[in-house]
C-alpha cells in the first residue's frame, strides 16, 4: 500500500480531475477517500466525515449496501452485457422500465436508458426535436432553460445548463437554446410576496415564448428544485403556472429529475410534489444510488405515442443503453427504497424534521435565509442580513465556510455564498442533529475568521 503523499503525487501526475484547477490541487494534494458506511466516508488519514452531499446528490440509500453488490455480481455472472440496438433486449432492462413507469404514474408509458444525466438530456433534445419534426413542425427547435440551471456537462447538457462559467469554455451554448431567469425569491425579490413572485417568475417563460415565437419552441426544461445552482426552492405557485403556460402554447415540458427523482423530495419524482405533469423526465444519480452509472428519460404517453406510431427509426442510442448490470443494481436500489419506506420517511419524518432544524439557522448572524425541501437544503451567507447586503463575491466566503466544513468532518458544498446539503435518505433524526451541530460549528468558525479578517463586526 502506498502512502497518502505517494498516491497524491501519482494523482496529480496522471489523473485529470473533473471541474478542478489542477495547479492549485497539485500544491495541496487531493483528499483520498478510502471507505464508506451509511452516511459516512473516511479519508486515507482515517478521518471520519459526515457526507451531507450523498457523494454528488446520488447515494440515496447510503453507503455499504450489500444487496446492490450482490445484484451486480449475480447479473455479471449471468449476462454482464448485451445491447438493445438490433431488436434484442434483456430482462433487467425490461423489468426496470416497467417499474419506473409505475413509479412515474399514469401519464407515462416508456423509458429510454443512458448512463448519465448529461446523456439523458442530450437524448431529450434529440427526442423533442424529432417529435416535432414527426408532427410536421420541424421549425420547433428552440429549448428554453434557466440561468444557473445544471443539466450536465456534455455539449448539449452544458448548453441547456445556465452556468455562465461553463458557457465560457468550448463554444457554448449550441444553437437554439435560450435561458430565462431562475425563480430565486430570496436573491431577486426578498420583500415581494412569495406566491406573487412565483407567478411573476413563471411569467418570464411566457415573455420568452412570445419573444422567440411560440411556433419555434420545442420545449421548456427545468429542475423541480434547482440543485447545483444553489438549491433554489421555487414558490409553490411557480410550477403550476409553468404548466399552464406550456399547455397554453403547446410546448413540451421536461423536468430534469436527476436530483429530485427517487425520493429526494419525499416523492418518487419531484414534479409529483411541485404540481406539474412533465412530458419527459430525466433521471440518473438516485436511480442506482450512484453505485453504478445509469440514467434515462421517462417518456409521457403523448410523446411516446407519436414516436412509436409515426416516428419511424429514432437514430439515437448508447452502447450502454439498458445495461443489464446497471439495471439490476437499480432494481435492487428501488427494492430498498420501497422496503425501508425511505421515500415516505423523507416526506413524513426526516424531511419535516430537517425543515424545522435547518430554519433555526436563520438565528445565526451569518445566515440570511435557510430553507429545505425534502432532503435538500440551502442557506445564504450574508454580510448584513438585516439590510440584505451580500459579501463581495471575490472574498470567496462560501469557500471559506466549505473549508471549515472539510476540516471539521462535514461535507457541505458551496455555490458562491450559498451553502447546500443533500444528505442520504437513510439519515436518521439523531444523525440530522449531529449534522446540524457540525453545520453550526462550521458557521461559527467562518464567522470567527471573517471577524479576525475585519470583514465583519463582532
Ligand atoms: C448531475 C446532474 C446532471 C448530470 O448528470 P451526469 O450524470 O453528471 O451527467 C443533470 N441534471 C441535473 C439536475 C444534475 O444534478
Amino acid at each position: 500500500m502506498k502512502t497518502t503523499k505517494e498516491i497524491q503525487a501519482i494523482d496529480s501526475a496522471h489523473y485529470l480531475h473533473p471541474f478542478t484547477d489542477h495547479k492549485s490541487l497539485a500544491e495541496k494534494g487531493a483528499r483520498i477517500i478510502t471507505k464508506s458506511e451509511g452516511i459516512y466516508i473516511w479519508d486515507s488519514h482515517g478521518e471520519k466525515i459526515l457526507d451531507a452531499m450523498s457523494g454528488l446528490w446520488c447515494v440515496n440509500i447510503g453507503y455499504g449496501r450489500q444487496k446492490l453488490v450482490d445484484a451486480a455480481a449475480k447479473q455479471m455472472q449471468e449476462l454482464p452485457y448485451y445491447n438493445s440496438f438490433f431488436q434484442t433486449t434483456n430482462v433487467p432492462a425490461v423489468k426496470l422500465a416497467e417499474r419506473i413507469v409505475k413509479l412515474a404514474g399514469d401519464n407515462y408509458s416508456h423509458v429510454f436508458f443512458s448512463s448519465s444525466g448529461s446523456e439523458s438530456n442530450d437524448t431529450n433534445i434529440r427526442m423533442v426535436r424529432h417529435y416535432w419534426a414527426t408532427l410536421g413542425q420541424p421549425e420547433r427547435k428552440v429549448i428554453i432553460s434557466r440561468k444557473n440551471a445544471y443539466h450536465g456537462s456534455t455539449m448539449a447538457g452544458a448548453s441547456l445548463g445556465g452556468m455562465s462559467y461553463m458557457h465560457e469554455q468550448g463554444g457554448l451554448p449550441i444553437p437554439d437554446i435560450v435561458h430565462i431567469e431562475q425563480p430565486y425569491h430570496y436573491g431577486l425579490a426578498p420583500t415581494q410576496d412569495k406566491d406573487a413572485f412565483g407567478i411573476e417568475a413563471a411569467g418570464w417563460l411566457e415573455q420568452k415564448i412570445l419573444e422567440v415565437g411560440p411556433e419555434k419552441i420545442a420545449a421548456f426544461i427545468g429542475e423541480p428544485v434547482q440543485g447545483a445552482g444553489g438549491v433554489i426552492i421555487p414558490p409553490k405557485t411557480y410550477w403550476p403556472e409553468i404548466q399552464r403556460i406550456c399547455d397554453k402554447y403547446n410546448i413540451l415540458l421536461i423536468c430534469d429529475e436527476v436530483i429530485c427523482g427517487f425520493g429526494r423530495l419525499g416523492y418518487w419524482f419531484g414534479s409529483q410534489l411541485l404540481g406539474c405533469k412533465p412530458d419527459l423526465m430525466t433521471f440518473a444519480k438516485g436511480v442506482t444510488s450512484g453505485y453504478i452509472p445509469l440514467g434515462g428519460v421517462v417518456i409521457g404517453k403523448k410523446v411516446a405515442k407519436v414516436l412509436i406510431e409515426q416516428g419511424g427509426d429514432f437514430n439515437h442510442g448508447y452502447t450502454y443503453s439498458g445495461h443489464p448490470v446497471a439495471c439490476a443494481v437499480a432494481l435492487a436500489n428501488i427494492d430498498i427504497l420501497e422496503h425501508e419506506g425511505l421515500v415516505d420517511n423523507v416526506r413524513n419524518e426526516t424531511g419535516p424534521y430537517l425543515a424545522q432544524r435547518f430554519a433555526e439557522l436563520t438565528h445565526h448572524p451569518l445566515v440570511g435565509n435557510a430553507e429545505s425541501c425534502g432532503l435538500v437544503a440551502g442557506l445564504a451567507l450574508m454580510k448584513d442580513k438585516a439590510k440584505h447586503i451580500a459579501f463581495d463575491e471575490l472574498l470567496g466566503v462560501g469557500m471559506m465556510c466549505r473549508n471549515h466544513c472539510f476540516s471539521n468532518g462535514l461535507i457541505m458544498r458551496a455555490v458562491g455564498d450559498r451553502m447546500i446539503i443533500a444528505p442520504p435518505l437513510v439519515i436518521t433524526k439523531a444523525q440530522i442533529d449531529d449534522m446540524m451541530h457540525l453545520i453550526n460549528k462550521c458557521l461559527d468558525a467562518t464567522l470567527d475568521e471573517l471577524q479576525a479578517l475585519g470583514l465583519m463586526h463582532a
